[in-house]
């Protein structure tokens, strides 16, 4: 270790301070555990990055800023302590069966049990307008957004199953969806694509890019797009734009192999326990069927509980720490 390297010892380090690891934090100091959590940025994650919910119980309206403030407050209310503008590099686990978290300045979280929530990022299109209008046209997630859309004209971009799946969806609220695709076919599974076909509310657009995303007063107003055959340019007036290019979770600071599904989620238990023992995961990061803010929390409440169980048992010398749920029905 290096002379300016500091060491910390701490019963779990939790990684990111999303929806999922501020409510980790939270039960974690009313378990009366040692707990960090290390955020590389500000507190709140994605709520940041949203304008307003409206599907989190109990809060009919909340924009995604005052309900990060509400989680971190609530959080630090139980004990946790939030490390800000410490991102972590990597997760190691020693052959004692430590976890090793280390930060971006060199200092090491040393602890029994880790909690990843580091969420993920969805991937841009990177064109101008994209990021000004994210939140006022823009979006990432059709459940969280879609409601706002009732009645307008917007469009989708991608081609997989996300796209499809939610142009389909965005039917529900939109009164037209054009769903813009690069290509000549989609790489969605075929009844995903019977679906968009059968649906008289969506129009395809083939071959075929975003360009712009343009606006007036703070609103999207239309998208500049372009026929990559034909290289012709035209307006498309549309109010949102959903884009569903792919989604990348913040795997890369786990350093070990960890069990993950094809789109690189990380596969837990029920006890939101990894493949490695005392690695636990909740929120986005992990392969789930949906990613809102209600499921995040949820997870993470499993995995902080988890995370006291595992350490009770370990200091019991108990080798099996953590009870599997079992399937009722199962014969013998
Ligand atoms: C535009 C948008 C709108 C949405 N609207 C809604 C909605 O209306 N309702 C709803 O329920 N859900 C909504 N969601 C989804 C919701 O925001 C997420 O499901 C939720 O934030 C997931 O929480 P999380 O804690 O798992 O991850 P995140 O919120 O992604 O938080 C992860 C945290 O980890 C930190 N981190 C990552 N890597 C590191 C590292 N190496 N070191 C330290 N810190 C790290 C990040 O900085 C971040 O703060 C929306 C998402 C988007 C993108």
């Amino acid at each position: 270790m290096g002379a300016n390297v500091a060491a910390f010892e701490y019963d779990v380090v939790i990684i990111g301070a999303g929806p999922a690891g501020m409510c980790a934090g939270l039960y974690a100091g009313r378990a009366m555990l040692k707990a960090v959590v290390l955020e590389r940025g500000f507190p709140g994650g994605e709520l940041l990055n949203t304008e307003v919910i409206e599907d989190y119980i109990g809060f009919e309206h909340v924009l995604g800023h005052e309900l990060a403030a509400k989680f971190q407050a609530h959080a630090e209310k139980f004990g946790a302590e939030i490390r800000t503008s410490t991102p972590v590099e990597a997760i190691t686990k020693r052959p004692d069966g430590m976890f090793e978290s280390r930060v971006e300045n060199g200092d090491l979280f040393v602890s029994p049990t880790v909690i990843v929530t580091a969420g993920g990022t969805p991937v841009k299109l990177g064109i101008p307008g994209e990021l000004e209008y994210a939140g006022k046209g823009v979006s990432y997630c059709a459940i969280c957004d879609g409601a706002f859309y009732r009645g307008h004209t917007i469009l989708v971009v991608g081609g997989g199953d996300a796209a499809c799946e939610e142009a389909d969806f965005l039917t529900r609220y939109a009164e037209k969806v054009y769903l813009v695709h690069r290509r000549d076919a989609f790489r969605a599974s075929k009844i995903v694509q019977q679906r968009v076909f059968q649906n008289p509310k969506i129009e395809v657009i083939w071959d075929t890019v975003v360009e712009e995303v343009v606006g007036k007063d703070g609103l999207m107003t239309h998208a500049r797009i372009r026929n990559v055959q034909t290289g012709a340019s035209r307006d498309l007036v549309a109010t949102g734009a959903f884009i569903f290019i792919g989604f990348t979770p913040n795997t890369g600071i786990i350093k070990a192999h960890v069990e993950h599904d094809a789109g690189g989620y990380v596969i837990t238990d029920a006890n939101m326990q990894s493949s490695v023992p005392g690695l636990f995961i909740a929120g986005d990061i992990r392969a789930q069927l949906t990613r809102q803010v209600t499921t995040a929390v949820g997870d993470a409440t499993t995995a902080a509980i988890a995370v006291e169980k595992f350490l009770t048992a370990r200091k019991n010398g108990d080798p099996a720490p953590l009870p599997q749920p079992m399937l009722t029905g199962a014969s013998a």
